[in-house]
């Protein structure tokens, strides 16, 4: 028996059955009965398209979860991973060092200046926030400070798939069928960070509150929740940048990550950046915390990056470690007791590397932040007027559109309708364009929305064709008379 009698067992459910549910394309997409769900047989994909068995070509402007940063079928990457299978397929880590290791994880160092100072390389999101959770743990061990073992995260947050990855994650319907294996005794959250849907009128009635006074209301709240907690029980902060998949390219306002990184400074405690979605050049610079144009560079103590890293041409993922725990490791010979078989992979790192060093020869941030404001441009031409978008909000290539039953009050779409389910399918089935979805709630300060995200090599011309095929998507799912 694992629950004694008087504890009460936390409430389960099912994702579809969950009260405030939030689900995303991924439940759907990434089911392993897929096929049954009428999805395509792929054949090939090269570039910017998909190419099913059956039908034509599919313009991909989503690279699955913003994973295929570069587009698809490069030689120049495949090369470099083949050349490293010849050489060696496999290394433990624990026995050997590996140039593509040592290589990838230099040029990673020196891409934040030497803020970051160690790296981890692994296979996935969810394992290097698992890790980060882990690694802050010990760190406050190393340095006498074990009280510190409670993290605060935000709702509507999505941070992975395996138990601390999910415990830190507000993701309601993920959350649901597993709660007696999350941890909330350490896992706590403050609100989202959604300007679009939380910014309050202006006490003179016209228009809404600054930047300023937004953030000064979120930081508030966070000094609550330490001060809650008791600030020297406080490991971490966890959050993303720039919200990905939880609520649909969401930008921090201006201020709002320095608020965040003073108050985790005052008290303390580290700040841990889940950059799985929007780092490694998604958002026009490689590190999301790097800011660009008039954001302030915020550098965190331990850093998350994923699905851009490799490119999808190989399972990648990477741990950053800032100076603060980096220090502390290297002055006190610390290790980090953690680590997976396949842990610093050198097929991994020499695909990492491989997209990287493309990234960068061909200048491809650039790219992204011009044809990044172009997208962004054309997106609220074409789509800013529709009854039914509410907001268009991201950058580089990483935007948001939200769909909304009524644009003065903002309400979303009942999430049974499955809005954006239907525009992605509309897209693809119709259009011929592949975005990514993620579905509202009511309840939950939440609008249905789509993701667009397409490779760093697209053009102006590709630009367009996206927008247009995408605008017609949703002109002809709103014009169907199941929404009016
Ligand atoms: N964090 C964020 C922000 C993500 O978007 C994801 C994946 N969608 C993860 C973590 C988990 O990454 P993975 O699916 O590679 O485990």
């Amino acid at each position: 028996q694992l629950l004694s009698k008087s504890s009460k067992p936390a409430r389960r459910t099912l994702p579809h059955k969950t009260e405030g549910d939030i689900t995303d394309s991924a439940s759907d997409l990434g089911h392993p009965t897929a096929p049954a769900l009428g999805l395509p047989v792929l054949k090939k994909a090269k570039g910017h398209y998909w190419y099913p068995v059956d039908g034509p070509k599919i313009l991909d402007a989503c690279g699955g979860a913003a994973v295929a940063c570069l587009g698809h079928g490069r030689r120049d990457v495949v090369k470099a991973i083949n050349s490293q299978l010849t050489q060696y397929t496999y290394a433990s880590y624990a026995h050997f060092k590996t140039t593509p290791v040592q290589e990838l994880s230099d040029w990673l160092i020196k891409s934040t200046d030497g803020k970051m100072q160690k790296v981890y390389i692994m296979s996935s999101g969810s394992e290097t926030i698992e890790a980060a959770l882990k690694l802050a743990l010990e760190y406050f061990l190393w340095t006498a400070q074990p009280t510190r073992t409670n993290f605060i995260a935000r709702e509507q947050s999505y941070h992975g798939t395996t138990l601390g990855s999910l415990s830190v994650s507000g993701h309601v319907a993920r959350r649901a069928p597993f709660t007696p294996l999350l941890q909330p005794a350490h896992f706590h959250r403050i609100s989202a960070c959604n300007p679009y849907r939380q910014r309050l009128p202006c006490a003179a009635g016209d228009g809404e509150e600054t930047d300023a006074s937004f953030v000064a209301r979120k930081v508030a709240e966070l000094e609550a929740a330490f001060a809650r907690l008791g600030p020297d029980t406080v490991a971490a902060v966890v959050l993303e940048p720039v919200v990905g998949a939880a609520l649909g390219c969401v930008p921090a306002p201006r201020g709002y990550l320095a608020a965040v990184r003073a108050v985790c400074d005052r008290h303390g405690a580290l700040l841990i950046l889940d950059e799985v979605m929007c780092g490694m050049g998604r958002t026009g610079v490689l590190h999301a915390w790097q800011g660009g144009g008039e954001d302030a560079a915020v550098v965190p103590d331990l850093q998350a990056v994923a699905k851009g890293f490799a490119g999808g041409y190989q399972p990648g993922s990477a741990l950053l470690v800032g100076g603060r725990v980096a220090g502390v490791m290297e002055r006190e010979g610390r290790t980090f007791t953690h680590g997976h078989t396949y842990q610093n992979h050198p097929v991994v790192a020499a695909a990492a590397l491989a997209v990287q060093r493309a990234v960068e020869r061909e200048g491809l941030l650039g790219n992204v932040r011009v044809q990044g404001e172009l997208l962004g441009r054309l997106l609220r031409e074409r789509l800013g007027g529709h009854p039914n978008v509410g907001d268009i909000r991201g950058k580089g290539m990483f935007w948001g559109v939200e769909f909304v039953k009524d644009k003065g009050t903002k309400e979303p779409f009942q999430p049974g309708l499955g809005v954006a389910e239907r525009v992605h399918k509309t897209a693809v089935r119709e259009f011929k364009v592949l975005v990514y979805h993620g579905q509202g709630c009511a309840g939950n300060g939440r609008g249905d929305h789509i993701m667009i995200m397409p490779a760093y090599t697209i053009t102006a011309k590709l630009v367009e064709e996206i927008v247009e095929r995408v605008a017609s998507a949703v002109e002809e799912v709103f014009g169907r008379p199941w929404v009016v």
